[in-house]
């Protein structure tokens, strides 16, 4: 029987969803673990959780114009 951790398994799933995201506009990179704070967003809000209104905080553009950052 193989002993699993609960909490391990959580942080890697969070590390797997919670992706960065940059703006191709302005190279703004979007970091979950960091959020927006100025934009209303909470420190640990991953990207697809955002709301659909939020824009790039330099440049303006909205989400539709950022793409993952693959590792
Ligand atoms: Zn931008």
């Amino acid at each position: 029987m193989e002993k699993m951790c609960y909490n391990c398994i959580q942080k890697s799933l969070n590390n797997t969803f919670m992706k960065k995201y940059v703006c191709i506009v302005c190279d703004y990179v979007y970091d979950p673990a960091q959020g927006d704070p100025d934009g209303g967003i909470m420190p640990g809000t991953a990207f697809e959780d955002i709301p659909s209104d939020w824009l790039c905080p330099v440049c303006g553009v909205g989400k539709e114009d950022f793409e993952p950052i693959e590792d």
